[in-house]
């Protein structure tokens, strides 16, 4: 037997109400998208000479009667006829976006799945609806208490467009607050397509710099996009403008920060849209997680408004739109480096955090980093290296038994300056790994780079720190040394670590100690515990 599954409306509706969407806020994103639609959609139609004669002002406005227990939503778009109201609003989850899309292949229409409108139910009593068609019929009425029975028929109403009265219900009455409503309206709808008033007052700039083409856009533009997002920032270091539409639809911008000092990094600073309506700024599945301390916007249609996180990470368009946007970025530090390395450099600061963290996180970005990750000089902070330039400038001297390159590295150019004056004084190139990443940088790149061994720069006295085999002919005797290395160890008990009189340059310590460079890695894992 074959059959259709009926549904008992006075049992779902609850349901939607209740479970459509978490976040009550979201009722007005989506009346407020109904509006937009409303108002693309009779554009669209102007535009191919289905809707005849001048359109007027098109504009959205959103006000509150606080006395009245009523929010209002009122456009000048399309509207609906009685047939219409029929159709869309008495029939749950028939979407006239869907079908508007379908027919006109409008890129621009938000809605989807036929049930935004009814989130009005999760904050009002009664919802009520005032619309004149652009076609010449008469105005309609609806009117519905949350319960599937309603209430429809002819009405007096002046101009074309859509009314909508929410009569607020009592646990909602935070949304009878101005404050309340400018801030949701300020979170989701900010840069919607049409002008939103709310007192009197436009919420939206409808043209945000990321719809438009990279052409036409100044740097004064991508900066003042930049203040518009994050009024207290510092200026951005640079941005990469994201645009496709193949094989996925894909806009936004990204701005690299200046991060002076690494410990206040803020994440989710990236917001995500969707046709300008404000979804989320918690990207996590959607930019790969080392991106995530660049800041701006991402607009994809193709990530759908109502989904879960569970959802999104199986998403074949998020994973693509994530390996999308770090090829993205890849390509554009390439870009930089190539055409003005001196800039690159002095942004290396900011841009390496990035950078080594992705090398560390994103196979695929290690691949690509390669080519522009560079190192910075102990001694003179304007030389850095790329890893080649440092292979080749240290081919003679820094090759141990195995033939990996040694890299040298100071985690403190001021406390490690004796050992760093050392080994400069041997010929050897000391690098900078100061930074919150570098320790875990380096124990990972030492996996993932085969040919190259880090060793820092006071892991053990100079003449041992190229791995080369040479013998190590002491200035003192046997017996000495061993009496030298008890002295310095009753005087640091408990400190393990070596003592050695020898192979220091005239200039620098007599003494050194050092200790070997896995146990003080070990330590910094905190895979060893004191005394150390
Ligand atoms: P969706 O937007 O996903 O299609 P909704 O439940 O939000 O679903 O809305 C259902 C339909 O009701 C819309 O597709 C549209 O045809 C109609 N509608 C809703 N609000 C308006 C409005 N302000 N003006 C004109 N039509 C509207
Ligand atoms: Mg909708």
């Amino acid at each position: 037997e074959k059959g259709q599954i009926r549904v008992q409306t006075e049992n779902i509706f609850p349901i939607i109400k209740k479970f459509l969407y978490s976040e009550h806020d979201i009722f007005l994103r989506e009346l407020i998208s109904n509006a937009v639609d409303a108002s693309q959609k009779i554009t669209t139609l102007s535009s191919i000479g289905e809707a005849k004669g001048d359109l007027g002002e098109l504009r959205i406005d959103v006000s509150i009667d606080k006395e009245a227990k009523t929010l209002t939503i009122e456009d000048r778009g399309v509207g609906m006829t009685q047939e219409e109201v029929d159709k869309y609003l008495n029939q749950v989850a028939f979407s006239g976006a869907e079908e508007f899309l379908q027919k006109y292949k409008d890129a621009n229409i938000i809605g989807h799945f036929g049930l935004g409108f009814y989130s009005a139910f999760m904050v009002s009593d009664r919802v009520e609806v005032y619309t004149k068609s652009y076609q010449d019929q008469p105005a309609t009425y609806w009117s519905c208490d949350g319960s599937p029975s309603f209430e429809l028929g002819p009405t007096e109403k002046e101009g074309r467009g859509t009314r909508i009265v929410l009569h607020i219900n009592q646990d909602s009455e935070e949304f009878l607050e101005a404050d309340n409503i400018r801030r949701i309206l300020e979170k989701f709808c900010k840069f919607l397509p049409v002008a939103i008033f709310f007192e009197d007052k436009q919420i939206n700039n409808t043209q945000p710099i990321w719809i438009k083409k990279p052409s036409e856009l100044t740097d004064e533009d991508y900066k003042n996009f930049y203040k518009e997002l994050y009024p207290f920032g510092e200026p951005p270091l640079f941005w990469i403008h994201l645009n496709v539409d193949y094989p996925f639809n894909l806009t936004g911008v990204l701005y690299f920060p200046k991060i002076k000092q690494s410990y206040e990094i803020q994440k989710d600073k990236i917001q995500l849209y969707s046709n300008q309506v404000f979804v989320t700024d918690e990207v996590k599945d959607i930019v790969p997680e080392f991106l995530m301390l660049l800041h701006g916007v991402i607009d994809s249609p193709d990530i759908p408004l109502n989904v879960s996180r569970s959802y999104l990470q199986g998403d074949p368009n998020v994973r693509k739109i994530n390996g999308y946007i770090t090829k993205k970025v890849s390509d554009k530090l390439e870009e930089i480096f190539k055409n003005d390395r001196k800039s690159f450099e002095e942004k290396w600061e900011s841009i390496g955090l990035f950078v080594k963290y992705g090398m560390m996180t994103e196979d695929k970005f290690l691949e690509k980093a390669g080519k522009y990750f560079i190192m910075q000089d102990s001694q003179e902070t304007t030389k850095f290296y790329t890893l080649d330039e440092y292979k080749t400038e240290t081919e003679a001297t820094q090759k141990n038994k195995e033939g990996k390159t040694v890299i040298l590295y100071t985690s403190d150019p001021v406390g490690q300056d004796a050992y760093i004056k050392a080994a400069t004084g041997k010929g050897y190139k000391v690098i900078r790994f100061e930074t919150i990443v570098d320790n875990a940088f380096v124990n990972n790149m030492e996996m993932k780079w085969s040919d190259v061994q880090f060793t820092r720069v006071d892991a053990d006295i100079v003449d041992n720190l190229i791995d080369k085999a040479e013998s190590n002919d002491s200035v003192l005797s046997e017996a000495e040394a061993s009496n030298l290395k008890t002295l310095f160890s009753l005087e640091v008990p408990g400190l393990n670590v070596t003592v050695d009189v020898k192979g220091l340059s005239p200039d620098s310590a007599p003494v050194v100690a050092t200790r070997p460079e896995f146990m003080r890695r070990m330590k910094d894992m905190g895979a060893m515990g004191g005394g150390m």
